[in-house]
């Protein structure tokens, strides 16, 4: 769309600003192994820069890239929060017409809201984005697209999708664990919204849980749409690549911190970065170590700090990359 010059200008800047602080923490780790020449702290560290280096990470922003906030019981608290966490961009996935018209509802109301003086919000991001999805989960395929349909007709006549800050379809797909509907519902309902995803020009946002096999061929059929995440992806390194050949983001979601993850974060260490995004799929999906309690988009920095340490990055690195690909992967250049 025509966003796309814009978005690449953003990224440059954004992309130039992690890249600088990214060099001076390895200029520092120089002064640090007393390498960098003519460098009078070099030659005589004083105790302080002796400590293990440590990037402040009140400089992260952090983003959620799907999360359920129309689920919660107070969005605007929880969002409040977040915002003091330093998240500055939740994704609300739909799940069928009626949290999609929620989610809608949800970014239209909260998005770019400046928080209230009272002191408990004072700190943090100044504001957070919110952006919605549309779209049925496999586990409602038999209740059939019919409304949300509908409901993206209702937007595009209105307002128009994009205005009504819908960033895609989904999150939709085959769930063959749970086999909550029956298969043949669960492809003709996931194959539709390929469909609706590349008529609108949305990113697609796939669900997928054994099924992997079905997922690629109806992909295949229906075209893949030029933007794609395979969100709180689970798959092995063999699944990692299919999904990266076809151009798909992964998404990464508290799992990652679990102590049966193994396979998984091995996944993640092997991502390229620019490929990667990070989620809470709150209010599901706790990371440790909040397990036993609801989930939330503040808990994204949690996700953040493990895939961070995956790959050997600073946190605040991993949150400008993923802030940027999170641009790219749902069209957000705007
Ligand atoms: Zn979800």
């Amino acid at each position: 769309m025509d966003d796309s010059s814009e978005g690449t200008g953003q990224e440059d800047q954004q992309e130039g600003s992690w890249l600088r602080r990214r060099l001076s923490g390895s200029r520092r780790a120089e002064r640090e192994a007393g390498t960098s020449a003519g460098d009078e702290a070099a030659a005589e560290p004083t105790p302080s820069s002796l400590l293990p280096v440590s990037v402040p990470q009140q400089t992260a922003i952090w983003t959620d890239s799907h999360c359920h906030l129309q689920d919660d019981p107070d969005p605007a608290e929880t969002l409040a929060l977040a915002r003091v966490a330093r998240v500055g961009r939740v994704v609300c996935a739909g799940t069928d017409a009626a949290s999609s018209r929620r989610a809608v509802t949800l970014a239209n109301e909260l998005s770019g809201v400046a928080p209230g003086s009272s002191a408990p919000y004072a700190s943090g991001v100044g504001t957070t984005e919110v952006w919605a999805t549309v779209g049925l989960h496999p586990h409602d395929a038999r209740a059939g697209l019919g409304e949300v349909t509908e409901f993206l007709d209702e937007l595009s006549a209105d307002e128009g999708l994009r205005r009504s800050r819908v960033v895609a379809i989904g999150e939709c797909g085959l769930d063959y664990h749970y086999d909550n509907s029956p298969r043949e519902a669960q492809r003709e309902v996931f194959a539709a919204q390929v469909a609706l995803a590349n008529r609108h020009n949305l990113a697609l946002v796939i669900h997928t849980r054994e099924a992997w096999d079905d997922t690629f061929s109806i992909l295949e059929h229906e075209g893949v749409p030029s933007r794609t995440i395979f969100h709180c992806f689970t798959g092995g390194e063999q699944e990692a690549r299919r999904c990266l050949r076809i151009g798909g983001f992964l998404s990464f979601s508290g799992i990652v911190t679990f102590a049966n993850a193994a396979e998984l974060r091995q996944v993640v260490t092997h991502c390229p970065l620019d490929h990667l995004l990070i989620e809470t799929d709150s209010p599901f999906l706790t990371p440790v170590p909040h397990r036993g309690r609801r989930n939330s988009p503040s808990n994204v920095t949690v996700v953040g700090d493990t895939v961070a340490q995956l790959k050997a990055f600073e946190p605040e690195v991993l949150a400008a990359v993923t802030w940027l690909n999170t641009e790219k992967a749902y069209g957000l250049g705007v």
